[in-house]
């Protein structure tokens, strides 16, 4: 096909992103999560699209807060994951693990990702080279566990990361700035990270978005990614530990960063 999905990026809330998609052949229209009605009504009058679906990552309340309000004044269908399909407002078709369905003229595929929450989701446009990963993954940073093990969250990425190194990644929060400082804590060495810090940190000294960011880059600069780099493990004492133990350790340095 080579019609593009349409992505509508805004920032909402605190440090939020809100996303409409968009396909124009049929002319569907899906908001990704629901973070803040309002900033959603704006984006949709603003494109003049008219609002099919409501896609959740995930049960929290910056994501699937609008859900209910959304639905009730445009009929939306709520499409949400199987395992969140007791928290998800409204929702009216769960989605299992890589099951694959049609947005439009697209396919889109989700995949399970517990870690962040148990039920967590991420959604992936293959032949776009798009996904929207919600709170699993995020710019040099991933997801707080707050439901769910380190174990878990790995497998989690492990999914992410098997996609092409060219998929654009669309999260769900501008954390990039303050992961980047946590980052060279445990990987100061890395020129791809240093290099990358400042790019950011010129960025948002203008306000401007981070997001989207690029599979091959978050393989280079993320350090949830490289439990298994020699650097890290070298600055961590773990040399011969597991993968998750790394991860493990990274993420509990993280919660206290
Ligand atoms: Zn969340």
């Amino acid at each position: 096909m080579s019609e593009r999905l349409e992505v509508f990026m805004f920032p909402c809330l605190s440090d939020n992103y809100g996303y409409l998609i968009h396909d124009p052949i049929q002319d569907v229209t899906a908001s990704i999560d629901t973070p803040d009605v309002h900033a959603i009504e704006q984006a949709l009058n603003q494109n003049n699209w008219k609002l099919n679906y409501i896609i959740n990552t995930h049960h929290h309340y910056d994501h699937a807060g609008g859900n209910l309000k959304l639905k009730k004044e445009t009929n939306c269908i709520v499409i949400g994951p199987m395992q969140d399909k007791d928290r998800i407002p409204g929702i009216d078709r769960t989605i299992e693990h890589a099951e694959e369905f049609e947005f439009g003229s697209f396919r889109v595929k989700g995949f399970h990702t517990p870690g962040h929450t148990t039920g967590h989701m991420v959604y992936h446009f293959e032949d776009q080279n798009i996904a929207f990963v919600g709170d699993t993954l995020f710019a040099m940073g991933c997801g707080r566990l707050f439901e769910g093990t380190p174990e878990q969250m790995l497998d989690s990425l492990d999914i992410i990361m098997s996609w092409s190194d060219e998929t654009m990644l669309y999260c769900a929060h501008e954390y990039t700035q303050s992961n980047a400082e946590f980052a060279i804590t445990v990987d100061g060495k890395n020129k791809d990270l240093l290099k990358r810090k400042s790019e950011v940190d010129a960025l948002r000294k203008k306000f401007i978005p981070t997001i989207p960011t690029k599979l091959d880059i978050e393989k280079k600069t993320n350090p949830f990614l490289r439990s298994d780099d020699k650097e890290i493990r070298l600055e961590l004492g773990m040399m011969a530990s597991s993968r998750s133990e790394v991860f493990a350790e990274i993420r509990s340095r993280k919660d206290q960063f």
